[in-house]
C-alpha cells in the first residue's frame, strides 16, 4: 500500500557569496564557488566553533591575495624559495573534471 502525503522538501536554489552577496551560479556550469571552512577543537581559543563561507571567484582570489601578502610579510627574511611561491593553496592545474581528488 502506498501512503502518500504532501511533504515539504528544502533544496538549494542559489549559493551566494558570503562577502559580496552575488550569486555564484554560472549559466554554463552551475554553482562555482570556493569554500573557507574550519572546525576548531579542544585547546584552541575558538573551541567548538565551526565556520563555513562560500566565496565567489572574485572574492576567493581577493582573500587568497590577502593571505599571500600576509605570508610574504611573515617570510620576508627567509631564503627558502618555497615560501616565496605564488601558488599558495594550489593543488592542481588543468583539472577540468575534478580528477585529482576532493
Ligand atoms: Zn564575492
Amino acid at each position: 500500500m502506498k501512503i502518500t502525503e504532501r511533504v515539504e522538501v528544502e533544496s538549494v536554489v542559489d549559493v551566494t557569496c558570503d562577502v559580496c552577496d552575488t550569486s555564484t551560479r554560472i549559466e554554463e556550469s552551475g554553482y562555482q564557488f570556493g569554500t573557507l571552512q574550519a572546525h576548531w577543537g579542544y585547546g584552541t581559543q575558538h573551541d567548538g566553533e565551526r565556520y563555513e563561507m562560500h566565496l565567489c571567484e572574485h572574492c576567493f582570489f581577493q582573500a587568497l591575495a590577502n593571505l599571500k601578502e600576509q605570508r610574504r610579510v611573515e617570510h620576508m627574511f627567509s631564503d627558502d624559495p618555497q615560501e616565496h611561491s605564488n601558488d599558495l593553496g594550489l593543488v592542481a592545474r588543468s583539472d577540468f573534471f575534478k580528477e585529482s581528488g576532493p
